[in-house]
C-alpha cells in the first residue's frame, strides 16, 4: 500500500514539467521548449499538454528530433480557442502537465534506405515532420507545406531548400501560389514513395483523393488529423 502510494506521488510529480523558454515564430505561433528528462518518444508521435490548475488539456506534436535534449511543441494559437491562448501566456518556469507519447505516425525504419518520403502538412501539421528530418539526416525526402502567408513557413531554413515547398494562398513569397493540393495534382511522384499527410482534415480528405487518383495504396500513405 505504501509503495503504490509513493510510487503514485513520484508518477504524478514526474508528468510537470517547468516551461525551458518559448520562441515566438509568427503573432499567433509558437514553439514551447520543455526539458526532455527521461522523457522518450518516437518521432511522429505526439503529446498531451495541460497546465497547472486547469482541467483541460490538448494534443500536440513533438517538433524537435529524437535526439535533441529538450523536448518542443509548436502550437498556433486558436482565438476563439479554449486551450491554445492559455498556452500562449505561458512564461519560462510556468509548469505544464505532459503525458504520453501517443500515436502511431511515424517512419518505418526498414523503408529510409529505399523509399522517397513525401510530407505533406497545413499549418502547424509541420510538427511531426520536422521531427522526422532532425531525426533521420539520411532521410529522402520532399516536404510540401501548404499555408496562408509565407511568414508561416516554420523554420524552414532547417530543411534542404530543394527539399521544402511553400505553397501560400495569401501572398505570393511560396515556391507556389495557390493550395498545396493544387501543388500535388500539378506534380508526379515515384513508386515507392510514402506519403504522410498532416493538418486539418479538409486538406488530409483531398489530399488522399488526389493521390488515389495518380494510383498510389492506401497503405502507401499516413495520417495524422489535427482538427
Ligand atoms: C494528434 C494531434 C496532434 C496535434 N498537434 C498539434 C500541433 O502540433 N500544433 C497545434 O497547434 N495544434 C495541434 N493539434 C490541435 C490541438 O490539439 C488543439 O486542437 C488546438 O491547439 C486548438 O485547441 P483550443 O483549445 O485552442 O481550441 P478549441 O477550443 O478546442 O477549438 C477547436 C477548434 O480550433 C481549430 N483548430 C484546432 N487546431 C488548430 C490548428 N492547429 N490550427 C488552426 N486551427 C485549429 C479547429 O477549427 C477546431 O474546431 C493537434 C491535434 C491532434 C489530435
Amino acid at each position: 500500500m505504501t509503495m503504490t502510494m509513493k510510487q503514485q506521488a513520484f508518477t504524478i510529480d514526474e508528468r510537470f514539467y517547468k516551461v525551458q523558454g518559448i520562441r515566438k515564430l509568427t503573432d499567433e505561433t509558437f514553439s514551447i521548449r520543455l526539458p526532455k528528462g527521461r522523457f522518450k518518444f518516437r518521432t511522429g508521435q505526439h503529446i498531451s499538454l495541460g497546465i497547472h490548475g486547469d482541467y483541460q488539456s490538448r494534443e500536440y506534436s513533438i517538433y524537435n528530433g529524437e535526439n535533441d535534449e529538450f523536448l518542443e511543441v509548436l502550437v498556433k494559437e486558436v482565438k476563439e480557442g479554449y486551450f491554445s491562448p492559455k498556452l500562449s501566456s505561458l512564461k519560462p518556469g510556468s509548469l505544464v502537465e505532459v503525458n504520453g507519447p501517443f500515436g502511431k505516425f511515424r517512419v518505418d525504419e526498414k523503408k529510409i534506405a529505399d523509399h522517397k518520403f513525401v510530407f505533406i502538412a497545413s499549418g502547424t501539421g509541420i510538427a511531426p515532420f520536422r521531427s522526422m528530418v532532425r531525426t533521420y539526416p539520411e532521410l529522402d525526402y520532399k516536404v510540401i507545406h501548404g499555408v496562408r502567408y509565407g511568414n508561416e513557413a516554420y523554420d524552414k531554413h532547417e530543411y534542404q531548400k530543394d527539399r521544402h515547398v511553400l505553397c501560400t494562398t495569401g501572398d505570393k513569397t511560396g515556391e507556389y501560389h495557390g493550395r498545396l493540393t493544387g501543388y500535388l495534382k500539378d506534380s508526379d511522384f515515384v513508386d515507392n514513395t510514402q506519403f504522410y499527410l498532416c493538418g486539418n482534415s479538409n486538406m488530409i480528405f483531398d489530399a488522399l483523393e488526389i493521390l488515389k487518383e495518380k494510383g498510389f495504396e492506401r497503405d502507401q500513405i499516413h495520417c495524422e488529423v489535427y482538427f
